[in-house]
């Protein structure tokens, strides 16, 4: 067997600790002679395996008892309708667009009431966060609307928008566990597990009580209204169960690493390392300003398109996996995700290093 370093942004790399245990687990889940994955999710066994998830991730985020944690389906996109259906009372929501994510989610919101663009970084390709600290946030507006995270350009709010006292909402995707975050300043965080957490199938959403009501729009399926999910315990129909069950493993693992604060070093020591090289680098450099450099995702160019094309391919021989930039942006990307070793992103760059000196 042999495992290679693997930058992909999603579905991304695991715990091999998580993915071995997982493995030992397979054909007989602690005595009961079953996988998870065939087992009833009204099981006492299950029952203890989804309840210990949420509680390990209480923990971990320190989330607050007025909040509720769904484990839900139809990844982060999904939610793109699901909130607007659910919070949109008076039909207005304001819309901070950093990205292609946060630009689906803009559209998306627009076929249920009127969603209002109050600031975007589309202008420099979405290389920068812009100021939202004195925002035109319309009064009547139900939310206001953020990607905290862009995965694709590799920015992050290193502050949240003063948002003028309404319900912040935020997809956290690709930042999700990767440093303690304040749960309260938020009424609405939310993410897919196939970039930070888990195998793809679980959607994660953590919302505060008084925004989960019956009082959605006309039309809202079932499936779709938090307060279903909520009153069920996210077990009103059959959940993700297998992934379910990963992601609490990887809140053990994530627990036994020392928590978020021990998680935030760790991922500012792996992306300085990247980031050091970059900006001294004759032949790379990042694209994006420094101030909003994400931890998570890290793009970059040479500046010629057959060189970007020749150091991914040489890349990939040396044991580097998925290091080619989004289709719409180009370039490469390194996703170094908490499950991506130091030692990863040190090999990367001695790998760029001699990338540079071939190719000056
Ligand atoms: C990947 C991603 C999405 C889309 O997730 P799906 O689960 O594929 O719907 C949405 N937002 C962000 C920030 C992402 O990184």
């Amino acid at each position: 067997m042999s495992r290679v370093y693997n930058f992909s942004a999603g579905p991304a790399v695991l715990p091999e600790e998580v993915l071995k245990e997982a493995a030992d687990e397979m054909l007989d889940y602690q005595g009961t002679g079953m996988s998870v994955m065939e087992m009833s999710h009204r099981s006492k066994a299950y029952d203890k395996i989804i309840k210990d998830a949420e509680s390990d991730l209480r923990d971990l985020m320190n989330i607050p008892d007025n909040y509720k944690v769904l484990f839900l389906q139809g990844g982060a996109s999904q939610q793109f309708a699901m909130i607007p259906m659910n919070l949109m009372k008076n039909k207005k929501a304001a819309y901070i667009v950093t990205g292609q994510w946060a630009k689906k989610a803009y559209q998306e919101a627009q076929k249920y009431g009127e969603a209002v663009k109050v600031a975007s970084s589309e202008d420099k390709t979405f290389s920068y966060i812009p100021d939202c600290s004195d925002l035109d946030i319309p009064e009547d507006a139900d939310y206001v609307y953020i990607c905290e995270n862009n995965t694709i350009y590799g920015t992050k709010f290193k502050e949240l928008p003063n948002t003028k006292g309404k319900t912040l909402v935020a997809d956290v995707s690709s930042c999700f566990l990767s440093e303690p975050v304040d749960v309260s300043k938020y009424g609405i965080i939310y993410g897919g597990v196939q970039k930070n957490i888990g195998p793809a199938g679980v959607v994660i959403v953590i919302i505060r009580e008084d925004l989960i009501t019956e009082d959605v729009l006309p039309g809202t399926p079932t499936m779709l209204q938090y307060k279903i999910h909520a009153d069920a315990q996210s077990l009103y129909n059959t959940p993700p169960a297998y992934g379910i069950y990963i992601c609490g493993k990887v809140f053990k693992w994530l627990k036994k690493q020392g928590g978020l604060a021990a998680m935030k070093e760790y991922n500012e020591k792996k992306a300085k390392i990247l980031y050091d090289f970059l900006d001294q680098s004759k032949l790379f450099k990042g694209t994006v300003v420094e101030k909003d450099r994400s931890l998570m995702n890290v793009p970059f160019v040479t500046g010629n398109e057959e060189l970007d094309a020749k150091f991914v391919a040489e890349a990939k021989e040396a044991g580097f996996e998925n290091l080619k930039g989004h289709r719409t942006v180009g370039g490469m990307r390194a996703s170094i995700y908490n499950a991506m070793p130091i030692e990863g992103v040190e090999k990367l760059v001695e790998f760029m290093k001699k990338f540079e000196a071939e190719n000056q």
